[in-house]
């Protein structure tokens, strides 16, 4: 009987890790400080699997900020600003490289395929000179080993490094990083020998990338890779881990072709083919990782249903060559259920986290191995049934109200540009319109005084009074700056989806189930476990009151379906898209109150639909279907003269572009921060389009207050290809995390720019 984990959450139970880097980037404890609390994680992880009975136990996917970066830090990949001498890498280069410092800017960070992990982007050029610069893999091998637990090396494999890698600044057009493949793998060799040295049986090699549309002399890039690596393997146990979906045909013939390869790990959660490739051919004599328990979900392994496939497998491998598994590292779940002290035992059975996902696995291979924990099986299906037939999970009206919906089309009667003209006529702004988009200064003051209410400490009518001045202060401010369209500022929200989350039926908020996002950083997704409703209004008694505060026009503010959905944990007993359809009829009825309530334009925020594409081309047409599907069920139904607005973060929209047209808003505002030359071609497509389109033109991420000058200068290189009648003027995102010292300059000039370049239309 054999378990396997992919990878294992390294932030700990309580986000131990989080307040040591961050207390160690104040200066306020020591390296030595930091160390200590990591050793611990370390230990307490490696022990609790062992204690578990799992078989293969990670080592060196712990991490001090991103695994993709340890592995730049063990080739000695640094770029050349961060002045990299020689040597071991220490905190200090590393951190450079991760957050900046008083001199250099951070690495680039992106996130990690589908997932909300964000990596820290290698940079790589035809100079860049590799050396074996940090032993981590093999310490925390031998530390691990020193504690008595055997355990598997994880790296990132060296093809699916340099598939993640950009090219460095000055060769972007030129280079392709995967021919640096030859250059890495003898730092790989050294780290393989040593690890072989110190006594490694097995090493996992992660890639990833596997799963993704690849070009065949991308694949054949592993081919050759592994080939090369052969003669150091050789003695070794390989194990090739993917995740994430399943591997294309292709792929697999590529991999399952390699001698030096022992097992093959697959995501069998979110890979559903995987079963029919290993059927067609599966290499006689290697090893299965069955990637049976979601690492990606807080939901209770369905236990039976998962023996069955592992039997299927069984009986292609072989018992003794099946190894249950993870579907990816448990690093993208929460880490311990036991820290949940808020949540009732009912949905408690049906949650696992990191740590109940480790046992999961163990007794799935006891089971296997004909020890089966009848208890423990027996409570599970249990759990299981419960889920299935409460009626806190069911609503009949709901359910009956998102099936109906499917099949039709809705959109609005009008095409966009006869409803703009409607919409100006009772609006009446200026040309190059000014806005932002929705969030201000989120002060100390303001979330103790949201603290407090939450805690009964004060009063709902002290909190009223509270948040109200709040408001009255931002609209006075925006009226002071001479903003066209206003905003409440948000300050009775903690987070967009949290926010509606907890006004809707449906959904269940932990204390402590934090992922990673990046660095220190981490989220505190809301659990989808029900059909979702909304009881009552959720945001019009705000907006009214804030709208009654200025004869301006101010937004109503909402957080759309897909956000919502995609910054959730999604119940997995119903399609994605089903309850996507549900959040859409909850807001839905927000929009009509709120237009009812006199808001003549509504914001519906999607900063995430970007992120829910699917990794594989195949997958993506159907995902933006009911995706942008959702969105445009919010605001069907509303007049002409109401104003929808919708918001988007992240600025590559190349590839979605008809997506984007297809949600029919009557304004788009996006992030516009760092690559205006991407953004050229969604604007030309949004002129034939004619809806109203506010790219970022300045970066809110940074402290810095643009002038007046570089502000015009970017909106004449934006009116350079779009009609200056479509164009709106505002900041990439909202102002939540930065100081009115930073907003009140940095607005004054926004609106001085577009009032300049009025002046010269
Ligand atoms: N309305 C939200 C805000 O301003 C949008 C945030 C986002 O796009 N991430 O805070
Ligand atoms: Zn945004």
């Amino acid at each position: 009987m054999a378990s396997h984990i992919v990878g294992y959450p390294r932030m700990g139970p309580k986000r131990e890790l989080k307040f040591a880097l961050e207390s160690f980037w104040d200066g306020k404890t020591s390296a030595d400080d930091l160390q200590k609390v990591a050793t611990d994680l370390r230990h307490s992880i490696w022990k609790q699997m062992a204690a578990a009975g799992i078989k293969y136990i990670p080592s060196n996917t712990f991490s001090y900020y991103d695994q993709v970066l340890d592995t730049t830090a063990m080739l000695g990949a640094v770029p050349k600003r961060y002045s990299y001498t020689g040597g071991e890498i220490g905190f200090d280069i590393y951190f450079s490289m991760a957050r900046g410092n008083a001199s250099v800017p951070a690495m680039e960070m992106t996130k990690w395929f589908d997932t909300n992990y964000h990596f820290i982007v290698p940079e790589l050029g035809p100079n860049t000179k590799f050396s074996y610069a940090s032993h981590k893999a093999v310490t925390e091998y031998k530390e691990a080993k020193s504690l008595g637990v055997e355990t598997v090396p994880v790296l990132i494999g060296p093809v699916t490094y340099l598939l993640l890698s950009k090219p460095a600044k000055g060769v972007e057009k030129s280079f392709c990083p995967l021919s640096l493949l030859g250059s890495i793998l003898p730092v790989y060799k050294e780290v393989i020998a040593e690890l072989k040295a110190a006594g490694a049986s097995w090493i996992q090699f992660d890639e990833p990338t596997l799963v993704l549309d690849l070009e065949s002399q991308q694949l054949e890039a592993f081919a050759k890779a592994y080939t090369e690596l052969e003669s150091t393997l050789s003695g070794l146990n390989v194990l090739i881990e993917t995740y994430f979906a399943d591997v294309p045909e292709a792929a697999y013939k590529t991999i399952t072709s390699l001698n030096v390869i022992s097992g093959y790990g697959f995501d069998l959660v979110r890979g559903t083919k995987t079963l029919d490739l290993v059927k067609s051919n599966f290499p006689a004599g290697k090893y299965l990782f069955a990637g049976v328990v979601d690492g990606r979900n807080i939901w209770a392994n369905d236990l039976a249903s998962s023996l069955t496939t592992l039997q299927a497998f069984e009986s292609i491998v072989g018992k003794d060559k099946l190894v249950v598994s993870t579907s990816c590292s448990l690093m993208h779940t929460a880490v311990d259920l036991v820290n949940e002290t808020k949540l009732d035992n009912e949905i408690k059975s049906w949650l696992a986290f990191a740590a109940q996902k480790v046992v999961e696995v163990n007794a799935l291979a006891k089971a296997l191995a004909g020890a089966k924990d009848e208890a423990f099986f027996s409570e599970n299906a249990a759990a299981q049934a419960s889920r299935k037939s409460s009626p806190r999970v069911t609503n009949e009206e709901v359910q009956k109200a998102a099936a109906a919906l499917r099949g039709s089309d809705h959109r609005r009667a009008t095409n966009v540009s006869a409803r703009l003209d409607s919409q100006q006529k009772k609006l009446n702004l200026p040309m190059l319109p000014t806005t932002t988009i929705g969030s201000f200064p989120q002060t100390m003051d303001l979330r103790r005084v949201r603290r407090e209410y939450k805690a009964n400490k004060i009063s709902e009518e002290e909190y009223v009074n509270s948040i109200k001045e709040e408001i009255n202060k931002v609209v006075k401010l925006q009226e002071e700056l001479d903003i066209d369209v206003l905003v409440h500022g948000e300050p009775e929200r903690n987070d967009m989806v949290e926010y509606f989350g907890e006004q809707l039926s449906g959904f269940v908020f932990t204390v402590n189930g934090w992922v990673q996002s990046y660095g220190s950083r981490c989220v505190k997704p809301p659990i989808i476990y029900g059909d979702v409703s909304r009881p009552k209004a959720m945001t019009v008694f705000w907006s009214k009151m804030a709208q009654s505060m200025t004869a301006r026009p101010m937004k109503g503010m909402l957080t759309g379906p897909v956000t919502i959905l995609n910054w959730s944990f999604v119940r997995n007993d119903q399609p994605r898209f089903e309850t996507c359809y549900q959040i859409a009829l909850a807001i839905k009825k927000e929009v009509e109150d709120l237009e009812a309530g006199g808001i003549q334009v509504i914001q519906i925020d999607e900063a995430a639909l970007r992120e829910g594409l699917p990794l594989r081309k195949a997958e993506q047409a159907f995902y933006l279907d009911w995706a942008v599907h959702s969105f445009r069920i919010t605001n069907c139904g509303v007049q002409d003269t109401t104003q929808i607005h919708t918001h988007m973060c992240y600025s590559n929209f190349n590839d979605i572009i008809q997506s984007i047209i297809d949600m029919d808003a009557d304004v788009i505002t996006i992030e516009n921060s760092r690559s205006d030359e991407k953004l050229l071609s969604v604007f030309r497509e949004g002129v034939k389009y004619g809806a109203g389109i506010g790219p970022g033109v300045y970066d809110i991420h940074s402290p810095r207050i643009p002038s007046t000058e570089e502000i015009a200068d970017r909106i004449n290189k934006m009116l350079a290809v779009l009609e200056s009648n479509i164009l709106w003027v505002n900041p990439d995102c909202g102002l939540k995390t930065r100081k009115y010292s930073e907003v009140k300059p940095a607005l004054t000039n926004m609106v001085s720019a577009a009032k300049l370049l009025r002046t010269q239309l």
